[in-house]
């Protein structure tokens, strides 16, 4: 067994965790089940959130990764089949029972790769924080005139799972205003109004060299933040 693998809940049994529990943070990789354009799969957004996860275990030895939350919010996809949404009270109610639950480690990283879930994970970290636990979330960031299914998304699919990609419908663009721009409608209307084939973004010349950049840039800040705050460091155990 290798030591990553070792500290994956997948692999552990409660005895072997209740050894280290006290010394550890418990990583919880939070996605979403939505549809990503004509050319990438539903589950992309859970998918990078547990290569994140993945990477900062192997670059923390106090980590402990948790199996995903595969669902999230994604009312503003619900015009696309397919698309499952548990919505936004479920998921914050979800997330503080679930960090609430883990008060044998000494802390709760969110890592959460769906931009949607942002207000109730925002809601949820506040009202945990509140009542005393240490938890922290972070999200990677992207440009804002590509948030889904664009350039951004479909190389880092390209790096991760390059069998997933629809390579033949991949270059159809969808609505490349800035995010900020779009959101009143997107919140009225949801995402098919603004995007008929659900992309906001151009995949347009996406790689699986740009994805391995943009992973390397996003572990880099996950790292960071991990550090900044956590209640444990591997120097310590
Ligand atoms: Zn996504």
């Amino acid at each position: 067994m290798s030591a990553d693998v070792s500290r994956r809940l997948s692999e552990l049994t409660w005895p072997e965790v209740a050894a280290r529990a006290a010394g550890s943070v418990l990583v919880v990789p939070l996605g979403a089940t939505e549809q990503h354009g004509p050319h990438l799969p539903f589950t992309v957004d859970t998918e990078i959130a547990v290569a994140l996860g993945d990477r900062l275990l192997r670059a923390r030895e106090t980590a402990v990764l948790a199996p995903a939350v595969t669902y999230g919010s994604s009312g503003e996809h619900a015009g696309f089949p397919g698309t499952l949404s548990i919505g936004q009270e479920a998921l914050e109610g979800l997330l503080v029972e679930l960090v609430r639950s883990a008060d044998a480690f000494a802390g709760v990283f969110l890592v959460s790769a769906h931009g949607g879930n942002a207000a109730p994970l925002r809601r949820a970290t506040e009202r945990l924080r509140n009542e005393g636990r240490e938890v922290r979330a972070w999200s990677p960031k992207g440009p804002a005139d590509d948030s889904h299914a664009g350039r951004i998304e479909t190389s880092v699919m390209l790096a991760l799972r390059p069998e997933a990609v629809r390579a033949g419908r991949a270059a159809a663009a969808g609505s490349t205003a800035p995010l900020a721009d779009i959101m009143p409608t997107l919140l009225r209307s949801g995402v098919r109004a603004v995007s008929p084939n659900g992309v906001l973004g151009d995949p347009t010349g996406a790689s699986a060299d740009e994805g391995l950049l943009v992973l390397g840039r996003w572990i880099d800040d996950l790292l960071a933040a991990y550090d900044v705050w956590t209640p444990v460091r591997d120097g310590d155990r």
